[in-house]
């Protein structure tokens, strides 16, 4: 079967845009930033003109693309396609889905960012061979994307794998974004490890960390693993601290899931080794005997692409190409 579809990663921050084959081999590909302070239209025609452009870059019309995948910051419904809050895009309730159909006039399918991680990882990444995988991104936030005999798992309401929400510590004074307290996600991302590494270094003697950068205000979760791969005692302890979060969740996702394999991607995950040992360590330490021999935790290998590859697989999925 000839024929193409595009896949568009639609960020806070960038749009990355792909042209790829019904095998979902990369033909084109085209980055812009997505300025939501101009508006939804604004963000869209940017959007329309990064298609055109890798229509162009590929000597393609419109038409002989099948459909277009869309992964897109959540919650959103996924059958009408509308995006009901997208904070760092400024968007409420917005058709997306329609928008974009009545503007290009063929199929346009709309995912939650996490869950296009997730299938792009099952059909092109570590989860080939895989049926039932959790894709994990561990950022600012923790979300993840859900497969289950070879399929998402989307819920009810299509917000299933909001597991940066469970509870890991009901005694927290630490908010989350949610309003919740002591949620894993408050915990044990990027956000944590920089809210810990600013707190140590303003109460407490010399750290490296304060080297690394001009002002305390700067430590994020790249500064404190970079100090804790250095040696310094105070990140080390920091890292320690949300590793064992980190392992905790992932160990209570393996007794209610038992897959097979979890994708970790995600700021945090690019400090490579010194996050992920220690994590896997602790999951299946804590995780029971059954779901811990079988599981693999593994770094996603489809780095900055991922979004953009997983909308293809949406496209692809939905176009039952790929099932
Ligand atoms: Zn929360």
């Amino acid at each position: 079967m000839a024929g193409y579809v595009i896949g568009v990663d639609l960020g806070g921050t960038k749009i990355l845009t792909v042209l790829a084959n019904l095998q979902g081999e990369i033909i084109a590909k085209k980055r812009s930033a997505t300025k939501s302070e101009q508006g939804a239209e604004k963000v869209i025609d940017r959007i329309l003109t990064t298609i055109d452009q890798v229509l162009a870059d590929s000597d393609l019309t419109i038409d002989e693309i099948e459909a277009i995948g869309v992964g897109a910051p959540g919650p959103l419904s996924v059958k009408e396609g509308i995006i009901h809050h997208a904070p760092n895009l400024g968007w409420k309730d917005l058709n997306l889905k329609q928008l974009l159909e009545s503007e290009l006039n063929i199929p346009v399918f709309i995912e939650n960012d996490a869950n296009t991680a997730a299938l792009g990882s099952k059909w092109f990444g570590a989860g080939k061979d895989k049926q039932n995988m959790i894709y994990l991104t561990v950022s600012t936030g923790i979300g993840s994307g859900i497969i289950i005999d070879n399929k998402l798992y989307h819920g009810i309401s299509d917000s299933a794998g909001e597991v940066g929400h469970m509870v890991l510590d009901p005694e927290s004074d630490v908010r989350c974004r949610c309003g919740d307290y002591g949620c894993w996600e408050a915990l044990a991302s990027g956000t944590a490890l920089g809210r810990l590494g600013q707190k140590a270094v303003s109460s407490s003697s010399y750290s490296l960390m304060e080297e690394l950068v001009d002002s305390t205000d700067q430590i994020d979760g790249a500064v404190v693993t970079e100090a804790a791969a250095q040696g310094d005692k105070t990140a080390k302890k920091i890292l320690n601290q949300v590793t064992n979060y980190l392992g905790i969740g992932i160990a209570n996702l393996l007794n209610i899931l038992n897959p097979e394999l979890i994708v970790v991607g995600g700021g945090v995950s690019q400090a490579g080794d010194i996050v992920l040992e220690p994590v896997r360590e602790i999951a299946l330490k804590r995780a029971m005997e059954t779901p811990a021999k079988e599981v693999e935790i593994v770094r996603t290998q489809l780095g900055d692409n991922i979004g953009a590859i997983g909308a293809v697989a949406k496209a692809l999925t939905q176009l039952g190409i790929l099932n």
